[in-house]
């Protein structure tokens, strides 16, 4: 049976954050020292994290994304996936990375059955790098690429995060890194999720500015008619054959029209929006020796409570009480 919420949007999108930790300190999700992190005892083990996917694809989940904070931070990671990709019903699953510890566990992961992979990279600049994630991290990651190309993982996607003022030097030499090396770049708005409430709407490069400077720097851009509607991103790829990019475009065109997403947080909270205030405690339930129905109906329940969408527009809006890296981007 599908998850289908009040307002029919069908979910079968499961992101599941690995963890709250993370090795380095990107400004507009982490701040630079002071953060309090979930102690290990309150973060899901593999064994609940498996038993709870197992009930969400009975329920209609099909796909999940781990996610984090830094996934790469959890011990033996591969051995989840492995669990994860043995539940029937399952049919993708994917992993979104800072790519900084990626070279040494990309061979694991492609063997435990993991392809689709997103690494996080907003400059190609390491200075820049520095400045945005306050650590020197930026041979590692360009390391953790290589070595997935290598192995074979694919499609391999960046994020990187558009912030206004600050990275558009990087906007048309990452696309072109993208067309050389058959990676789709992923432009992100930046969001309200950044723990010191530094979001302001003037701050966040706009997708149509980001297609004019790419459009004036590589050539022109035809948006891709046949793309998944419920995906996030709207794509485009060049006019002259070469290459694809896509935005996702929270601020400037919010897609919660199509969201098939919920979100399960490091310590077992239930989450059906990035920006929702309500969660739903599952780690209880899982702890107490309550059984599979009554997670099944948590979880039908969190869907049937979504609202219709975000509201990073409208002077209502609240930003969350969980940063991006406590909720998982
Ligand atoms: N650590 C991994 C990483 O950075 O990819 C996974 C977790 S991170 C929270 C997931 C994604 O969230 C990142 O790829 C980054 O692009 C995005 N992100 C983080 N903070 C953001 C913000 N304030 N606005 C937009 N995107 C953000
Ligand atoms: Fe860490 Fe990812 Fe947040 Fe950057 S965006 S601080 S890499 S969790």
């Amino acid at each position: 049976m599908a998850l289908t919420d009040t307002y029919g949007r069908i979910h079968d999108n499961l992101r599941i954050s690995m963890t709250d930790r993370c090795n380095i300190r990107c400004f507009y999700c982490m701040p630079e020292s002071g953060v309090k992190f979930v102690p290990k005892p309150e973060i899901l083990s593999f064994e609940e994290i498996e038993r709870f996917a197992r009930v969400a694809v009975e329920a209609g989940v099909r796909k999940i994304r781990l996610t984090g904070g830094e996934p790469l931070l959890r011990k033996d990671l591969p051995r989840l996936v492995e669990k994860l990709a043995a539940i029937p019903g399952v049919e993708d699953i994917a992993l979104t990375t800072n790519g900084v510890l990626l070279a040494d566990q990309a061979g694991a992961l492609h063997a435990a059955g993991l392809r689709r992979i997103n690494v996080h990279l907003d400059t190609l600049d390491r200075e820049r790098f520095r400045q945005i994630t306050r650590r020197d991290d930026f041979d590692a990651v360009m390391r953790g690429i290589a070595e997935a190309q290598r192995v074979g993982l694919g499609p391999i996607k960046i994020n990187a995060v558009a912030v206004k003022n600050l990275v558009e030097p990087d906007i048309v030499p990452l696309a072109r890194f993208g067309r050389e090396n058959g990676i789709e770049i992923r432009y992100i708005e930046f969001m309200p999720l950044d723990s010191q409430g530094l979001w302001l709407r003037d701050k966040v490069l706009l997708q149509d500015e980001m297609i004019a400077m790419i459009e004036r720097g590589i050539g022109p851009l035809d948006v891709i008619p046949d793309a998944d509607p419920r995906a996030p991103a709207l794509e485009y790829r060049f006019r002259d054959g070469t290459g694809r990019i896509g935005f996702i475009s929270s601020v400037s065109r919010p897609f919660c029209l199509n969201c098939n997403r919920i979100r399960l947080t490091a310590d077992g909270k239930l989450r059906y929006c990035l920006f929702a205030i309500d969660e739903t405690d599952v780690k209880g339930p899982l702890r107490d020796g309550s059984g599979d129905e009554r997670l099944l109906e948590l979880i039908r329940g969190t869907v049937r409570a979504k609202w219709l969408g975000h509201e990073i527009n409208t002077a209502q809006f609240v930003p969350p009480p969980r940063p991006m890296y406590a909720i998982g981007g």
